[in-house]
């Protein structure tokens, strides 16, 4: 894709799932790349994953704006500039609302919405200080869009992160920044895989519920990512490319 060659970028949780494979697919297309996330041992995983590609690692929870700071600092100090932030650091919950304790609600806020203000605010402030424009992609989900059972916290996070989407692009157009989502539908992943079900399942599922009649994969997402924050995209900003196989529109 246009553009990509020598861009700086950060992915949020990039040592699992979709986030390696968007820094993967960001690496493929000649981006130099820091990934981070909380577990040190995960991301030395990564890299053996993605060698002989070589992405830089960074121990940093999302939830905690500090440590958000110093992260995009040390990806700045590293890889010398930040042209794409990947706001993709997630977790889901499942519950029902009326049982829902404050405390997850306030964790699964903290880490999918807080976590992608405090990297885009960080990221922002670099973009702007360079003065050569920039692109911030967020993860949402197409639980964004209709909303699901057992999943509030979650849904209400990613419709903060539409939102913000928005918001973030209409503020940054003057600096040259775009800011767009992408909405995932049912990515196989270690976050759907660690709820215990089989992979059949969610393949049976999948040929059920979408239109291409598969699971996505990470790579998927990955396509998505480097598109949007490749110059092919210079038109597209305020927007979500909803990558779902077909999902919605079945529905
Ligand atoms: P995974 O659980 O597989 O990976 C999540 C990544 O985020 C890991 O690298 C994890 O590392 C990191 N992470 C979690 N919490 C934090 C934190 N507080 N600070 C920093 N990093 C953190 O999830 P997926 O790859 O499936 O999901 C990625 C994104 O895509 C999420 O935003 C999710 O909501 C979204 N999505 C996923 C879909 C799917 O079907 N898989 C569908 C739609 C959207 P660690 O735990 O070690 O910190």
């Amino acid at each position: 894709m246009r553009g990509l060659e020598g861009k700086r970028a950060l992915v949020t949780g990039g040592s699992k799932g979709i986030g390696l494979g968007a820094a993967r697919r960001l690496l493929e297309e000649g981006c130099r790349v820091a990934i981070c996330s909380r577990d040190r041992s995960a991301l030395l995983d990564a890299v053996s994953a993605v060698r002989p590609l070589e992405p830089h690692t960074i121990v940093c929870d999302v939830g905690d704006s500090g440590a958000v700071d110093a992260a995009v600092a040390e990806t700045v100090g590293t890889l010398g500039g930040l042209d794409i932030l990947v706001n993709n650091a997630g977790i889901f919950i499942p519950g029902d609302a009326v049982d829902l304790d404050d405390a997850t609600w306030g964790k699964v806020i903290a880490v999918n919405l807080s976590g992608a203000f405090y990297a885009a605010r960080a990221a922002a402030r670099v973009m702007i200080e360079q003065g050569t424009g920039g692109v911030i992609v967020n993860i949402s989900s197409v639980n964004a869009l209709p909303g699901s059972p057992e999943s509030v916290p979650y849904d209400a996070s990613k419709g903060g992160i539409q939102a913000m989407t928005g918001s973030l692009a209409s503020e940054l157009a003057r600096h040259r920044i775009r800011v767009n989502a992408v909405c995932p539908g049912l990515i196989w992943t270690p976050m759907v895989w660690s709820g215990g079900e089989p992979r059949e399942q969610h393949e049976k599922w999948a040929q059920r519920h979408t239109l291409v009649q598969r699971l996505g994969e990470a790579e998927d997402i990955g396509a998505a990512v480097a598109f949007l924050a490749s110059d092919d995209a210079s038109f597209v900003t305020g927007t979500h490319l909803v990558v779902d196989g077909g999902q919605l529109a079945k529905m």
